[in-house]
């Protein structure tokens, strides 16, 4: 069993960056390697600004090189919380959002021919159980009346044509979204960045900031050396800790688990997911998978709630393929590859939040919808620090701190375990 991303594992990294010299000074310092960070120094780049991009790790080592790859239009929130949250203007703005996401991937990828095993083939939202069916039917509907998706409800004998699986009592389609392949994606975004003369820093954790009087410049103190920057933007996401404090007191990193199978024979790979659409089911504590780009399967949840670490990451891949196997009992006797964890970034509200705060700038809280809307808010970060914040769309949000939370996640995990648990087994 390999206990590391399948993604990491079949891509070409776009260098070694463990060894390039930190520049003194530049325009714009970027903190964190991933969807956020490699996208904003792309556009700021571009825009013809200085980028640094300084990661503790190496590119897409956090949840931008270990998640599923769905590259989806929903909210984290969900669009009918949304809507009774915001109202139904306010929820199909940012639902919206979502979309532009989606096309920013699909126009990054056509414009720089992208080698990244991209495609647009639709997503499914699976009722897990009976009494899911009509809130599934009512989300359809919603996102097909307030927010023009091209949904349809499908019934029981409909959905088993599109997962070969009697698992689900119904669910719905939604042509809009896609899939793709984040390692290759993420490395082809830190090349694209380097193209347009952004310098990337493997192996520099920032673990020292210094506002240098009451403007946007800092010092930066990383493990490779000291920078100066006129703006920083902080794209950490759940791997946010301390020099950061304000903003890791806003965001529970939540562990989410993936198992990948060998490679399928073809006939038994169509017969799972025959449309190769991406997939989620309707539990708290979700399940999702898809065909990877090889025809393995890759099956991914939140298993329980807890931090990944090697042996979380088998524990929680242990239970997964158990729910695998009763959801596709076809899948039993065919062996699981790949195990791995990683943290999703969940805010209070579940929400996006970016913007500035004490001259600093950030972008996170994705609440696991992350793989699209971390690489548009990129786009938007570089509008940001090129003077227009009134680019970001989530920037009239509160960003509020998550109660009695200082930064150790265990207690509200245990917490939401419980609670989500309880609810998943009562519906
Ligand atoms: C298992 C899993 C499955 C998921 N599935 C999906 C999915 O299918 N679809 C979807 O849309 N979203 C999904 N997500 C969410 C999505 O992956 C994230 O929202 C998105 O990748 C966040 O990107 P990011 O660049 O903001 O953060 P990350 O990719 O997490 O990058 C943050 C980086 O910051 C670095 N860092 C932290 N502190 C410092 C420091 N002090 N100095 C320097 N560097 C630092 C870390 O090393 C890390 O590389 C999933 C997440 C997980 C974990």
């Amino acid at each position: 069993m390999k206990m590391h991303s399948y993604w990491l594992d079949t891509a070409t990294p776009s260098g070694d960056h463990t060894e390039t010299p930190i520049p003194r000074e530049v325009d714009v310092a970027v903190v964190g390697a991933g969807f956020t960070g490699l996208s904003t120094a792309y556009h700021a780049a571009k825009a013809g600004l200085s980028v640094a991009v300084l990661e503790a790790n190496t590119v897409v080592w956090g949840a931008s090189g270990r998640n599923g790859g769905m590259v989806t239009n929903g909210l984290g929130m969900g669009f009918r919380d949304a809507v009774a949250r915001y109202g139904e203007a306010k929820a199909k703005e940012y639902i919206d959002l979502y979309n532009d996401a989606v096309d920013l991937i699909e126009q990054l990828v056509v414009e720089n021919d992208l080698d990244v095993d991209f495609e647009r083939r639709g997503k499914l939202i699976l009722a897990s159980k009976e009494s899911h069916f009509e809130g599934v039917r009512k989300t359809s509907e919603a996102l097909r009346r307030l927010a023009g998706h091209d949904t349809e409800v499908l019934d029981r004998e409909q959905i088993r044509a599109e997962v070969g699986s009697s698992a689900f009592f119904g669910g719905f389609t939604e042509t809009r979204s896609a899939a793709v392949h984040v390692a290759k994606f993420g490395h082809a975004l830190a090349a694209l960045a380097i193209r347009e003369g952004a310098s990337i820093h493997e192996n520099a954790e920032v673990t020292d900031l210094r506002r240098i009087g009451s403007g946007t410049t800092h010092e930066l103190v990383t493990t490779r050396g000291t920078i100066r920057a006129g703006k920083v933007v902080v794209g950490t996401s759940g791997y946010t800790g301390r020099p950061f404090g304000w903003l890791q007191r806003r965001v529970v990193p939540v562990g989410s688990f993936i198992t990948v199978t060998e490679p399928l024979p073809k006939d038994l790979a169509h017969e799972l997911l025959p449309n190769r659409r991406v997939a989620t089911d309707t539990f708290n504590l979700l399940h999702y998978f898809r065909l990877t780009p090889d025809d393995r399967l890759l099956f991914g949840g939140r298993a329980r709630f807890a931090l990944s670490d090697p042996a979380s990451d088998r524990k929680s891949g242990e239970i997964l393929v158990a729910a695998r196997d009763a959801i596709y009992p076809q899948l039993r006797d065919v062996t699981t590859e790949y195990m791995w964890g990683g943290l999703v970034d969940i805010s209070m509200d579940r929400m996006v939040h970016a913007g500035e705060r004490n001259g600093l700038f950030y972008s996170m809280a994705y609440s696991g919808h992350g793989v699209q809307m971390a690489t548009y808010m990129g786009k938007v970060m570089a509008d940001v620090v090129a003077g227009r914040p009134e680019a970001n769309p989530w920037r009239d949000l509160k960003n509020p701190w998550i109660p009695g939370y200082f930064g150790n996640p265990w207690l509200h995990l245990r917490a939401g375990g419980t609670w989500y648990g309880l609810k998943d087994r009562m519906s």
